[in-house]
């Protein structure tokens, strides 16, 4: 996607890496030991498929093993390629260290076009994939666990899961060899909607920094802001319909492959998204007016923009008409390093890709913590809790009837407080604490420091930092 003049994706990560080590105190060999992708496995495999052998080319990366096992996602693309996982897999390092999730970092890919290809051909696919990961313990509970990613969901999780068990039948904790998987397969409440869930929280946390929204020339809540999402995908339409529905905001552009939907009152994101699933594409959706050259629609005057599908589209090419104040890096990388620089000279504030998307691999943590205790979270204290709820409602209203005092609980207030929390409140609740004591690492840093002018740069040195503690805490 970036201009040909640019540097890759894995420079520019590396590139924003040198940016942030050259204002910290790490010494130069500890500096490239934690720069470096460990290892990047390729494989080519065949199958048989359609009356003839399809030979197909994958990756795993790993690009830090500070903490074991390494996490990141699969991702399914014919873009994929090794510098494209070395990149992410150099992310996820520091996006964990960020979140405080106990992983190194890692990344998969398999180049392919999953349109293009039936159900059942992508399950012997994705199966043949990760039978090559499993036999080198490139997914593994205690060593690797991959997710979705672009191009990949529950479906592929099910598959990879069900893969894993039949080639360890007596591991016990083999639920925990990949996350994102569909509940009835060991998943978790809340798992698919985490990562748009997760820029929902970072974007409310940064409204809660009147100083932040001053910087990036806006005030109040999200309540009635224009936001424009590029990419209906997982990520793209659980952000847009949350921000809509739950915060009022107005999604006044939608960018996806085929084209974009503009409308300045605001669109129906499920309604975009359920015409997407029937017609794959936005053309003729009655939400919006459809502009054929999607990417020109980036450069709408907003006041937040939500890049949601791949790296790299805002470059060289685009980044002078880019009007939006707030970026928030839904996807990964979508801002070239040379573009990241323009924006910053133009006053843009951007919340980096590695704090805004945390929000999947914190609840894939949730997932394999669940799956290696073995039991639903809230299972045991619900009820309990309802309990100890309800015998404190009927203490006032029993202090109420004797004393004559005629209390009245507020309506709706009896049945909200009784309900004990379950999974999914749970798992709510520890991302939106995740995402806000996140924000609140990162602000430390960015506000507390002169040499430090930016969020990316702030959030780089909060993870790096832990990564070299982590190191130097080995021996290293
Ligand atoms: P997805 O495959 O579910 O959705 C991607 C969407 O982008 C699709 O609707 C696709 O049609 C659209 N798209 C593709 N090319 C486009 C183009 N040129 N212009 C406009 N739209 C285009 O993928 P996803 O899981 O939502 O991932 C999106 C991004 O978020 C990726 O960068 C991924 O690495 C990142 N991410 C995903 C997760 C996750 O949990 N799924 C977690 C962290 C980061």
């Amino acid at each position: 996607m970036a201009n040909r003049g640019e540097p890759s994706f894995r420079q520019s990560v590396d590139m924003m890496f040198n940016r942030a080590v050259s204002v910290m105190d790490l010494s130069p060999g500890l500096e490239e030991k934690i720069r470096v992708c460990n290892s990047t496995y390729t494989v080519r495999f065949g199958v048989r498929l359609r009356g003839g052998i399809h030979t197909f080319t994958g990756y795993r990366s790993v690009h830090s093993e500070h903490m074991e096992p390494v996490k990141g996602g699969i991702r399914f693309a014919t873009s994929v390629n090794q510098d494209e996982v070395e990149a992410l897999a150099a992310l996820m390092t520091y996006k964990c260290a960020l979140v405080e999730t106990p992983f190194g970092g890692s990344k998969g890919g398999l180049c392919i076009d999953p349109r293009a290809w039936e159900e059942h051909e992508m399950e012997l696919i994705t199966r043949r994939f990760a039978y090559e990961l499993i036999k080198r313990d490139l997914i593994n509970p205690a060593q690797n666990v991959p997710a979705p990613d672009m191009g990949t969901g529950e479906r592929e999780m099910a598959w990879i899961v069900d893969q894993y068990k039949r080639m360890n039948t007596t591991d016990i904790n083999g639920a925990a060899c990949v996350t994102g998987k569909p509940l009835n397969a060991g998943g978790i409440a809340g798992r698919v909607e985490a990562t748009g869930r997760g820029v929902q929280y970072a974007l409310r946390e940064f409204c809660r920094h009147p100083k932040d929204m001053e910087a990036a020339r806006l005030s109040g809540t999200l309540d009635g802001k224009r936001v424009v999402v590029q990419g209906l995908g997982n990520v793209g339409y659980h952000a847009a319909l949350f921000l809509s529905i739950e915060d009022g905001a107005r999604i006044t552009g939608i960018i996806e492959r085929d084209g974009a939907l503009v409308n300045p009152n605001g669109m129906n994101v499920q309604a975009v998204r359920d015409w997407l699933s029937e017609h794959s594409g936005v053309k003729g959706c009655p939400e919006g007016t459809y502009v054929e050259d999607g990417s020109k629609v980036l450069e709408e005057d907003c006041d937040i923009l939500v890049p949601a599908a791949l790296e790299g589209v805002i470059n060289l090419d685009n980044v002078k008409n880019i009007k939006a104040s707030l970026i928030i890096e839904a996807a990964n990388g979508p801002i070239t390093a040379g573009a990241d620089e323009i924006l910053r000279e133009k006053g843009t504030i951007i919340i980096p890709d590695m704090y805004a998307n945390a929000g999947g691999v914190t609840v894939s943590y949730f997932e394999w913590v669940k799956n290696l205790s073995h039991i639903r979270f809230g299972r045991m204290q619900r009820r309990q809790e309802e309990s100890r709820h309800q015998l404190l409602i009927d203490e006032l209203e029993r202090l109420s009837a004797d004393k004559g005092l005629g209390w009245t609980l507020s309506p709706g207030f009896k049945e909200q407080y009784l309900r004990g929390a379950g999974e999914l409140e749970l798992v709510r609740s520890g991302l939106d604490d995740t995402m806000r004591a996140a924000y609140q690492s990162i602000s430390e840093i960015w506000h507390s420091r002169n040499d430090v002018p930016d969020m990316r740069m702030a959030a780089y040195i909060v993870a790096i930092d832990r990564v070299a503690k982590s190191y130097r805490s080995k021996g290293l």
